[in-house]
């Protein structure tokens, strides 16, 4: 029999954002494995809890990979955590998740604080449909196809950025973004927790030097999200039309009038 894989969040600045369940877990586990055993340990030391610790992270994650998932054989049970917030979303765990998987081994979650859920709650845009695109990625080729995605995404886009390049990613945004309504959740649950809402001119003026962790949220494309939506129901328009047995020109002459406008139109809509 193997052991089992938890993967535990932990706070992402205030220590009492933890829950009971992922206290008793690391106390339980035979170790755990932190991204950085030097910020688990303040945490573990907080709550007076003493276990084996191994670092896994970007730089060790192959060779502690194959060694954890060994232990886990052996009947050893692991606790993954991050720095901070839900372990496995940006950070290296989604590897070792992989492997575990193929290895028949068991994987339960333990719910607590994931630092993009809390600033989407606070933005104020649609939470019903968003995109996570993480860090931008530094490779430019990359980089500008992300950008020009985010510029016609019509969903809420939720961004991670590392302090020191919040500011040239801000730039990069402000380039595609004109009047769009941006959020930056600044700093959550700790002492300088903060919203800033505005366009990114706006609030590149008012906040030229960020300091601190950053959650950058962009509200929807909506001009293309009404296209889009136009469109699709003017195609579901054009199918139920179409399965009566229609053609094309009967359905294009038949959507205009129900419409009110001219042929022309909606031919240019499905162009
Ligand atoms: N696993 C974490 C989670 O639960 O979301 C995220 C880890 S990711 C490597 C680190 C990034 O998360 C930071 O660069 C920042 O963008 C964001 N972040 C983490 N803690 C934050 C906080 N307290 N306030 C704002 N952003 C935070």
């Amino acid at each position: 029999m193997s052991g089992i894989l938890y993967l535990v969040a932990t706070p992402i600045g205030n220590l009492e954002d933890i829950t009971l369940r992922a206290l008793r877990i690391l106390k339980e586990v035979d170790i755990i494995a932190a991204e950085d055993t030097r910020q688990t340990l303040k945490l573990l030391n907080h709550y007076e809890i003493k276990k084996p610790l191994v670092s896994y992270h970007r730089h060790n994650e192959e060779i502690r990979k194959l060694h954890l998932i060994e232990k886990l054989k052996e009947n050893k049970n692991i606790a993954l955590v991050s720095d901070a917030g839900t372990p496995v979303i940006c950070d290296p765990g989604e590897e070792i998740v992989k492997e575990a998987i193929k290895e028949k081994i068991k994987i339960v979650p333990i719910p607590g604080a994931c630092a993009f859920v809390n600033a989407l709650i606070s933005s104020g845009f649609n939470t019903k449909e968003f995109s996570f695109y993480g860090f931008l990625s530094l490779n430019k080729k990359l980089r500008k196809q992300q950008l020009e995605k985010i510029k016609n995404e019509t969903k809420t886009s939720i961004l991670y950025e590392a302090p020191h390049k919040l500011k040239q990613t801000l730039q990069d945004l402000e380039k595609i973004l004109e009047n769009r309504q941006i959020v930056i959740a600044r700093e959550l649950t700790k002492i300088h927790e903060e919203f800033l809402r505005g366009s990114v001119g706006q609030i590149l003026e008012i906040y030229p030097e960020p300091k601190g962790e950053h959650i950058i949220l962009i509200q929807a494309n909506e001009e293309r999200k009404e296209n889009t939506e136009e469109q699709r129901s003017i195609e579901e328009q054009y199918q139920y039309y179409e399965k009566q047995g229609l053609t094309k020109n009967e359905i294009i002459k038949k959507i205009a009038k129900d419409r009110g406008v001219t042929k022309n139109e909606i031919y240019q809509m499905f162009l």
